[in-house]
């Protein structure tokens, strides 16, 4: 255990706390999801607030009392300006910070999701506005990888069963059990399988491709309106299966859609 600690830090979310304070979480590359408080956030204290908006990595200094954790010192080491300044980018960001937030616990550790969310910070960033459709298609990406942080890897390659190839057109879709069955398996243990659901070859391809590639590339397919509302219900039924802090009644995209 430690008392005080200095991280690099991205602070996630935050609320008032008490009269004049305010309570952050950040994650960190080597501590996980930290939570602790800013005195005087609220009031007088304004540098250190405006230090502690998120998109930005910071130098952090957290002291840990009795009671509770304290920040004690802050400074800004990489600010995402173009998170700060433009809407569309910073809706979808602010997203996955919120779903960070709501299904990574404090005492989880993940040197990883650190470096997982911030390439996707680096990338929105840099990459020029997209619509609605490949903001889904992004966002459903990095939910994925969440997924794998979360202990929930999707299987996408092998049945789910006989750990054979999957192969074209001889598949089906279990969302509890997290991945593909072979047909094989399905005819020969109905009761086992009865759940699985047939799915369309592209949608494979589209949960391949958002789960595995670059962020970069993600901009890359032509995405069809229909193909990819059905890979993001199939991602939010996977969340709504697997992790316990995602709310279910609000899909993921619609955090992402403006107006
Ligand atoms: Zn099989």
């Amino acid at each position: 255990m430690w008392s005080t600690l200095k991280t690099d830090a991205i602070v996630i979310a935050s609320e008032p706390w008490k009269e004049a304070d305010r309570r952050y979480r950040a994650l960190t590359p080597r501590n996980g999801k930290l939570e602790f408080v800013g005195r005087g956030a609220r009031k007088g204290k304004a540098k250190l607030a405006a230090h502690l908006e998120p998109f930005a990595i910071v130098k952090l200094e957290i002291i840990k009392g009795a009671r509770s954790t304290t920040v004690i010192g802050v400074e800004r080491s990489e600010v995402f300006t173009a998170l700060a300044t433009a809407i569309e980018p910073r809706l979808l960001a602010l997203a996955a910070a919120t779903l960070i937030d709501k299904t990574v616990r404090p005492d989880l550790e993940d040197e990883t999701l650190y470096q997982e969310f911030l390439q996707l910070l680096r990338f929105l960033n840099t990459a020029p506005v997209f619509p609605p459709t490949r903001n889904t298609f992004v966002l459903g990406g990095f939910l994925l990888r969440l997924l794998r942080h979360l202990g929930y890897d999707v299987e996408l390659g092998a049945c789910l069963s006989c750990k054979d190839d999957i192969r074209p057109l001889a598949f089906r879709w279990h969302e509890g059990r997290g991945g593909l069955v072979c047909t094989n398996c399905v005819l020969e243990r109905p009761q086992e399988w009865f759940a699985a659901r047939s799915m369309e070859e592209e949608i494979v391809t589209l949960l391949r491709f958002a789960r595995d590639a670059q962020y970069t590339d993600l901009l890359r397919p032509s995405l069809k309106a229909d193909h990819v509302g059905e890979f993001a219900a199939c991602v939010h039924d996977l969340m709504r299966f697997h992790v316990p802090g995602y709310v279910n009644e609000a899909p993921f995209w619609n955090t992402t859609t403006i107006g």
